[in-house]
Order: C-alpha cells, then structure tokens, then sequence
C-alpha cells in the first residue's frame, strides 16, 4: 500500500532506516521514535506515542468524517480521531467543528499530526471504492496533494514525477463498449419493444421534459416504422456504431471494448433480467468493422461476458479478441460493469494487461478516488485504468437522469479536476448513444471537442497504461554521498509515447522564514525526460549532471 501510494505520489522515498537524515518522515506506526527531520507527518486515529511529548491532547472518535482544509472536502472511511484544543498547536484540518489535523513546532522541526491513517484511506479507496454520494471527490488525488501542500509550506524543496504526460495537462481515454452493434440483430426481442416504447410514447415525455426537440421527436416517430426496411436490409440501421464513431474521433485515438462470444448472458450474474446480458453478435461478425478500425489506429479490447469470475473462460474471451486485434497486451471492461473481490487476480491469471472497470453505472465520479492508472492491491502487473464519465449514469432516466446543462456542468468539473490533478479522464460512450432514441450524440460532440481544445493527451486505453507502466519503471538512487537523488529509467517499455517530466518545486524563500499560514507559493520546474540520460540532483534539487544511462547503471553495480 505505502509502495502503490508512492507510485502515484512519485517522488524520492524509501521505507525508514534509522541514523539517516530525511527532508520529511512519514509515519503511521504508533510508536513513532525522536527523528531528526525538518517535517515530520504522523497519521493515524489511535494514540500515538509521540503525543504527548509534543503536548498533543486526543479528542472524541468520528465516524466516515468529511474533512476541510480551507476550500476541499475530503471524506474519511472509517475511524477519525480529533483532537483538542491547545495553545501549542495550529490547527490545518478540521472535521466539522473539530479538530482532524494539528501543526506543531518543536525545536527547528515541525509535526503535523492527522486523525487518520493516510494507508488505510488508500487501501480503501483502492480496493472496495468510494460510496456514490462521494464519487465526485478525487479523493486519493487531493490526499496527495495535501501531503506535496504541507512538504512545500515547510520550505522543502520537492521532486515529483507527475502524473501528465510532458506537454500535456492530462490524458484522455475515449472508450466504447459495444453491446449492440445494430437494431438489424434484434428482432422482436426485449431491446426492440423496449425501443419501440421509447422512441413512441416516452419520446413524447421526453419532448415534454424538454429533453428532446421536436426534429428529434420526428426522427424517432419515422425511426420505429423505417424497422422492417432496416431489417430487410434496405435502410440504414440507425443504430449502427463505427462510421458514425469514425467520423466523431477522427484523427484521435480510440478504445472498443468488443463482446467475444454472442448469446450468452455469463454465470452468476446478479439480478432478475440475468438474460439480457446476452448479446446478439460477437466479434466475429464484424470482420468488415475491425479492419477499418484497426487501420485507423483504435484499439480493441475485451468486453468481458464471465472473465470476472472465471480465468479459463477470462482466457478464452482474451483469445478471441487477440487472434482478431493481432495485438499482445490485451486490455477488458467487463459488460454491466460486473466485478467481485477476486475479480483483479482472476483477470490477471487470465493475461489481461490493463483491467478499466473500476467505475459506476449509478454516476460518474472517482470510484477508486483517483484519475490517475494504478496497480490494484491484489495485482503483480496488471493496471487500473479508472472509468469516469458513461453517457448512461448521467441521462438514464432511473440513474441522474440529468439535463444537457447540468451534464456539462457535472462533466466539466471532472475536466477541471483532471487539469489540476493530471491522470487520465476515461470517457465510456455506448454504441447506440448517438441514434434514436437517446440522441447523447450531440452532446458527446460537445464533450469531445471540449477536450480537443484543452492541451489533454488522447490515448487509448492501452497507451495511457504503457505510459503509466514507464512512469512506474522509472526509479530514483540515492547519489553516493547521500547528498541528492539521480532519475533512471529501468525499463522504457512501449516506445512512442510523451516524455515523463521532473518536477522540481522549489521554495520561493527560506525555510527559516516559513511560517504555516506562509502563502508564498514555490517555483515549479518541468523537465521533460526521456529516459536515456541518468539525472542527477543534489540535496537542493538543482541539477548536477546527466549521465549515459550505461554509465550510471555500472556505476549503480558498484
Ligand atoms: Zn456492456
């Protein structure tokens, strides 16, 4: 867990060795001994050792606290210990009206005491998720940033690897999961009356609502009696995917999520309609499609019917989509979302390299509280592409049920978020979104054209994965004389992605000079790296020198 939140909090670590001099020491355990350290971060909601030697008095217990620091809301699973009031501290965060965090000074060092354990927040975000009423809230991302915040306001000069690729604020995954391909493949089935419900009498509502315009109304009321010709093969299947798709994402990149096997529903689904998962093509009929889409530079990936709870069927999905895509790593969602505990290790023993189901059907939001790939606990390889924003949570009537106003509004500050916190925004836009009777095309359009005008990287899923993986295999050495910190990449992986950047804060003043309510902000410098040169930093992170990376791996031997 502290391994995997360094990961995502890229910057120069290591587990703690008494007798070596630290910038910052984080600590969870309760005893927590004498550091000699400029900052010292201690988390956790039972007592600590350290507490009363810094004069620090335990409050009452809170459960599923929310915390503030001024301007964010930060909820807390589980157990939240506050503290009382007393002059030797300052408060930094507080839980309603208590409370949840003290600053100290002792001596020339600081401690900052939480009523939390940061590694409990991330095993459980990580794992089991965040509740819906809190998806909104990136809540790992600004946990990380609370910690990089409090690093800074002591005058510690700070070097990050963020999560955005260089030259770009944040990358972009549209992604398609393709569940129907067409009305032509449901005739007189459950998909076809629900349809012709909709697109008559609740198209009328829909119009009353607001939530559609007269034009659309007609191209539903025309629509339902064109099905006979569409099936007979004479009109143009409305519901048809690619072209339309093709046409939107032009000359960006793009991720289908494909169902291996038709007509079956999959084991242990949950629920009354289990038979309407069954889909009514499979990959193989579309051979027409997959070529045109390969050629124009989308990936395609699993759209898994039992791979979340069976590896033998998890590898056999895997096995008809390679053979089709040609490709070796190999990505899935799973259809209806369907995931259990086991889930991640089961997709792994099947060979799948990045997992992107970690997301709600119910809203959009931060399941995992975070934009950023990661490698889900149970996992030795595999990777999490998170899943934000899907058109049905935001328009179906039974999940927010919102207007195209209070979407964009939802959808922006996603954006937003992803511009400060970086990570990657995943977009999942069914196939039939775009035609009657929900006519979510129009919108996407928006969406999409919002975020071609944002400096954001549009990547497939499976590149937003590689460049997280070389994000993942780039490692820091200590220099020899314990005075700085050298950048290596051990492994560049999937070539032709963006350059990884160093990111070096530096404090616009003197440690002595700090103060915590201290609102002079760091410099901050990008340097875009490709790997091939060894960087190294002194102690006051200005950059020494670069090395041949054979050079600095022999000398690294040594
Ligand atoms: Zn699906």
């Amino acid at each position: 867990m502290v391994e995997e939140f360094f990961e995502l909090f890229k910057t120069p670590w290591e587990f703690y060795r008494p007798g070596r001099a630290y910038d910052v020491v984080v600590a969870s355990a309760d005893e927590v001994s004498e550091v000699g350290t400029k900052l010292l971060v201690v988390y956790g909601s039972a007592a600590k050792s350290i507490d009363g030697r810094i004069g620090i008095v335990a409050g009452g217990r809170q459960q599923c606290a929310i915390l503030s620091d001024g301007n964010i809301s930060l909820p807390i699973y589980g157990d939240l210990l506050t503290f009382e009031n007393s002059n030797n501290g300052t408060s930094c965060v507080t839980a309603g009206s208590q409370i949840a965090g003290v600053r100290v000074e002792v001596r020339d060092s600081a401690v900052i005491r939480l009523g939390y354990d940061l590694f409990d927040q991330v095993r459980f975000l990580l794992s089991t998720g965040q509740p819906i009423e809190h998806a909104h809230i990136p809540t790992l991302d600004i946990h990380i940033r609370m910690l990089r915040d409090w690093i800074l306001n002591e005058g510690i000069p700070l070097l990050e690897i963020p999560p955005t690729p260089a030259g770009h604020s944040f990358a972009v995954c549209l992604t398609h999961d393709i569940d129907f391909v067409g009305i032509r493949n449901h005739k007189f089935d459950h998909t076809m009356w629900g349809f012709v419900y909709r697109a008559t009498v609740g198209a009328v509502v829909n119009l009353f609502r607001g939530r559609i315009s007269m034009g659309q109304l007609v191209k539903c009321w025309r629509a339902v009696p064109s099905l006979p010709l569409v099936y007979a093969g004479w009109a143009k299947d409305f519901w048809e995917p690619f072209e339309w798709y093709l046409e939107v994402e032009k000359g960006l990149a793009t991720t289908y999520f494909l169902i291996p096997f038709k007509g079956r529903a999959g084991e242990q689904v949950p629920g009354a309609h289990a038979s309407w998962r069954a889909v009514a093509y499979e990959v193989d009929d579309l051979s027409h499609w997959t070529g045109r889409l390969k050629a124009a530079g989308c990936e395609l990936g699993v759209h898994g019917i039992d791979a979340w709870h069976s590896a033998e069927k998890g590898r056999a999905e895997l096995a008809k989509i390679a053979e089709i895509s040609g490709e070796s790593n190999i990505g899935i969602r799973m259809h209806w979302l369907l995931r259990d505990a086991n889930t991640i290790s089961v997709l792994e023993q099947s060979g799948y390299s990045y997992d992107s189901t970690m997301g709600y059907n119910e809203t959009i939001g931060y399941r995992s509280g975070t934009a950023q790939v990661f490698r889900p606990l149970s996992a030795k390889t595999l990777l999490e592409i998170p899943l934000h924003i899907q058109d049905g949570a935001l328009f179906y009537p039974q999940r927010l049920d919102l207007s195209e106003a209070e979407a964009e509004k939802r959808c922006q500050a996603l954006i937003d978020n992803a511009g400060e916190f970086g990570g990657v925004l995943t977009l999942l836009w069914h196939d039939r979104s775009h035609g009657p009777e929900r006519f979510w095309g129009d919108f996407y359009l928006r969406l999409v054209q919002q975020l071609k005008s944002s400096d954001s990287w549009f990547a497939t899923a499976s590149q937003a994965a590689g460049w997280f993986r070389k994000r993942r295999e780039m490692r820091f050495e200590w220099l020899a004389d314990g005075n700085g910190v050298r950048t290596i990449l051990a492994s560049e992986g999937e070539k032709n992605l963006p350059l990884l950047n160093l990111r070096v804060y530096r404090p616009s003043i003197a440690r002595d000079d700090v103060r915590p309510s201290s609102s002079a902000t760091p410099t901050l410098v990008d340097i875009p790296w490709d790997g091939r040169t060894a960087v190294e930093f002194d102690s006051s992170l200005s950059r020494i020198s670069d090395l041949p990376v054979a050079m600095s791996a022999s000398e690294i031997s040594r």
